[in-house]
């Protein structure tokens, strides 16, 4: 096995002889076959092979076999985006009527996918504190709990999930436990090194890391044994009759049912395939996720210190700071770094977080985290703006926080930068 760094650059294909050295991108939506009974075998899932790109395409699967071998996992897919990666991730093994337990520190959009769309769906989610005990997660599991979900380090409240803790109570009750890795990255973490069972990625953050394209992926550990559980995963362990009676799991073993089901079911079905061009771009981002999240990471930290012994800041976050909520299980689970964003308060409060952004010149206002471009948010004007102050408490955002994603820029130049916006603040009235 390769090392990680190597794996960033080198993984998911190995150019033959005379072949392109880079990942070709193939741009092609359809494949030819000489007889239609060599295209037959392909639907009946007989033979390997691509058909049409919207189930699969040669780029996206170079693409995805790196990120599979990047997380230690047996095999992946991508998708158009997070979304569609987290979606199919649940999709895939719950159904109407079924129940999931997440944890309720998510990215926003994937809390309205939970609890709004999916809920419309027939899907009940228990959503739990990161920081339940042990007693109040098993509190939440019902019998027809199908799966439990989590982010290793949340966005945006940057909470840090207790990974062992969430798989081995889904373990206790038979349901894998998916962790959507995308602030860490597999560079920091890898969460089937702790127990979970499948991991999601919305690689439009550091995996692409230039702000360039939308995507996901999901990738499966293959240590989830379905078959232990054919009542509960029938749509794993039963024939499917739209592909002339499959057993997903005989047929494609424990490592290998999961994405195949979420393939030939979710990707024919629902169509999120990524673009090979973009799955093109998220492998050039991949080949320096490494030297880059070395370099975010460096960054926060400095950024985060500089912030917290600053007089016009009131509170940061950042689990590498000594002192942090997330300190000690950071250290656990990101022993070499966790991401390059920050999140802290202006004094002076909503107003004073405003002018402060105005004020800054490296760092540009966007709703995107995680790219090489330092870039800032201010969830109570932008993301959270329908809320009142009390509103926006009781969601964890309060009105001064600002999301600061530090890029992998100069570091004295983004804390130059801060400071002389700090200090048209304290030059204002509020
Ligand atoms: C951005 C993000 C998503 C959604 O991904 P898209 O690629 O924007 O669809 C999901 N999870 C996390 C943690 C994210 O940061």
């Amino acid at each position: 096995m390769a090392r990680i760094e190597t794996t960033c650059v080198q993984g998911g294909y190995t150019a033959k002889n005379g072949e392109p050295r880079q990942i070709p991108i193939i741009q092609s939506t359809t494949f030819k076959y000489d007889t239609s009974a060599d295209m037959g075998k392909l639907f009946d899932l007989e033979a390997e092979g691509y058909f049409y790109t919207r189930l699969q395409n040669p780029t996206n699967d170079m693409v995805a076999a790196k990120l599979c071998a990047l997380e230690g996992g047996t095999a992946a897919m991508l998708t158009s985006s997070g979304q569609a990666a987290n979606f199919y991730s649940v999709f895939n093994i719950a159904n109407c009527g079924d129940h999931v337990v997440s944890s309720s520190s998510i990215y926003g959009g994937t809390y309205n996918l939970f609890a709004v769309t999916m809920k419309k769906m027939g899907i009940d989610f228990t959503f739990v504190s990161p920081d339940c005990t042990e007693e109040e997660l098993e509190a939440a599991f019902r019998p027809n709990t199908k799966a439990v979900f989590g982010e290793t380090i949340a966005n945006p409240a940057l909470t840090v999930l207790d990974i062992e803790m969430f798989a081995n109570a889904a373990h206790r009750h038979g349901v894998p436990l998916i962790v959507d890795n995308t602030f860490a990255t597999p560079v920091n973490c890898r969460p089937f090194e702790w127990g979970a069972d499948i991991v999601t990625h919305s690689t439009t953050k550091y995996l692409d890391g230039h702000g360039v394209s939308v995507g996901g992926a999901i990738i499966d550990s293959g240590k989830f044994d379905w078959s232990k559980y054919p009542d509960k995963y029938p749509g794993l362990c039963t024939p499917d009759e739209s592909y002339h009676g499959v057993v997903y799991v005989e047929k494609f073993g424990v490592g290998g049912a999961f994405i195949t089901k979420a393939t030939s079911q979710l990707m024919r079905d629902f169509g999120s395939i990524q673009s090979p061009q973009n799955a093109f771009y998220i492998n050039l981002g991949i080949e320096s996720l490494h030297v880059r999240m070395k370099r975010h990471c460096e960054n926060a930290q400095k950024v985060a210190e500089y912030l917290s012994t600053h007089d016009m800041v009131s509170w940061v976050t950042y689990c590498g700071l000594p002192g942090d909520r997330y300190y000690e299980r950071a250290q656990k689970y990101l022993p070499n770094g966790s991401c390059g964003v920050v999140s802290f308060g202006v004094k002076g409060g909503r107003k004073a977080a405003e002018d402060f952004m105005k004020n800054l010149h490296i760092a540009a206002i966007e709703t995107h985290v995680a790219d090489a471009h330092s870039c800032c948010l201010h969830p109570a004007s932008a993301t959270h703006r329908q809320m009142n102050d009390d509103e926006l408490r009781a969601a964890g955002v309060t009105p001064d926080l600002v999301r600061l994603s530090c890029g992998i820029e100069n570091v004295d130049d983004i804390i130059e930068d801060i400071a002389q916006a700090l200090e048209v603040v304290r030059n204002t009235e509020y």
